[in-house]
């Protein structure tokens, strides 16, 4: 069964349009916190103190207003009420499928009178002994993956840091995950995926930021470890992601010969598959314990012959290494179908003997069309005209 809660469903929703113009915190590192305080009038002396007290009603307890700050004198908690907001996107609809998947379109501002308010989709995995967010780093895509349905989109824009923090925080209210709310404290996000719409690599301040505030153990405080950021292999900020930013690596490869990868993934043609694996053995911290995950998509007759998982083994010799195989998610239009599932079985059966461990991602949410590449925007519902002169604005 699939649920569907809207505002004709009667949710209490406030509506993004009129969300309000005080100034966001969520989203500000804690140095941009405490400057912000300062700011605000906040006496030096006490600036730390009173940054350590907003983080940890932000976001350990997940409050939502300012009055719920008990350790913060009710006059102080008054005039920043009136100065800032703790808002999150609005939730314009929620599904829910057969299988427990969720997915949350959310309503981002607007940034300008003339921007329409973009919309972002977030999904929730859960799975016996985890529970997985994947979010989104940018409205839309630039990188025209062929299989890749956002790649059909027009980028309207990076996302800010604390628009990528909602994601988590909202997902978090919906799950009642917060010890505020009367939950029962037991985590249902445990781990974070970058594998929505975007490339997180070409917003790489923002994602650092925002995965900054993720994994503060002070808050929300999700272990690096479990943070896995997915990139198509934009290879000149590979290093830097390990270095500054210290998450799990995943690569979209797809294909194991650039003629193949070419095709599908066309960042192939500026960083191709040679530039890219120097890049993983290099990658900062990884290991045996901390190795990178490969994704490969079947697609049938284009990447998944044997000859292809000889390839794809020879090239990720001595790159501690997952295999992610991941059946195609067809879309309408695409030009790609599926592999048959024996093929895939061969495929992961070869990789496999190889010492590789190569789950084959079970399809999740497909009755929702939370599946990989099916995340839609608003973007894309915008009409060619509008998103043009959005693009140019
Ligand atoms: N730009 C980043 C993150 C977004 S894509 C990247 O390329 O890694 C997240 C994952 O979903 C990628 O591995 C992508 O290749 C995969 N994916 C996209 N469309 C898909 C589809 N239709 N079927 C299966 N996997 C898909």
């Amino acid at each position: 069964m699939v649920t569907v809660l809207d505002k004709a469903a009667g949710m209490d929703l406030p509506d993004g349009a009129q969300m309000s113009r005080k100034r966001p915190l969520i989203g500000l590192t804690r140095d941009e916190l405490a400057a912000e305080l300062c700011d605000f009038g906040i006496p030096e002396k006490a600036v730390r103190m009173r940054a350590s007290q907003l983080w940890h009603w932000i976001y350990l307890r997940g409050v939502t207003s300012f009055g719920a700050m008990t350790n913060i004198a009710k006059d102080l908690r008054a005039e920043m009420e009136a100065r800032y907001s703790l808002e999150r996107p609005a939730i314009s609809e929620e599904q829910i499928s057969e299988d427990g998947t969720r997915k949350w379109l959310l309503k981002l501002d607007a940034r300008s009178e003339r921007e329409i308010a973009p919309q972002i989709e977030c999904v929730f995995i859960p799975e016996e002994n985890r529970g997985t967010l994947c979010i989104s780093s940018q409205v839309g895509c630039t990188l025209a993956c062929t299989f890749c349905h956002t790649g059909t989109q027009k980028l309207v824009r990076n996302l800010t840091p604390g628009e990528i923090v909602a994601q988590v925080m909202v997902a978090r209210d919906r799950l009642d995950e917060w010890p505020q709310t009367g939950g029962d404290g037991e985590r249902r996000i445990t781990n974070v995926v970058l594998m929505g719409m975007g490339e997180p690599l070409y917003n790489f301040d923002n994602v650092k930021a925002a995965l900054e505030i993720i994994s503060d153990n002070e808050g929300i405080s999700l272990s690096k470890r479990r943070i896995t950021l997915s990139t198509a292999g934009v290879v000149p900020m590979i290093e830097r992601c390990g270095a500054e930013i210290g998450v799990m690596l995943a690569i979209s490869l797809h294909g194991a010969r650039d003629d193949i990868r070419d095709q599908l993934v066309p960042l192939n043609k500026k960083y191709p598959i040679e530039d890219l694996m120097n890049a993983c053995r290099n990658y900062p911290g990884l290991s045996n314990a901390k190795r990178i995950t490969f994704e490969y998509v079947m697609l049938k007759g284009v990447n998944d012959s044997l000859d292809d998982a000889k390839k794809l083994v020879r090239l990720l010799k001595g790159i501690p290494a997952k295999i992610n195989l991941i059946p195609f998610n067809p879309w309408p239009g695409a030009p790609y179908e599926c592999s048959d599932w024996e093929q895939i079985e061969k495929f992961g059966d070869w990789v496999n003997r190889a010492g590789y461990a190569s789950p084959i991602r079970t399809p999740r949410g497909r009755d929702i069309m939370a599946a990989c590449g099916q995340l839609k925007s608003a973007s894309e519902r915008l009409s060619a005209g509008a998103a043009k002169q959005q693009a140019q604005g």
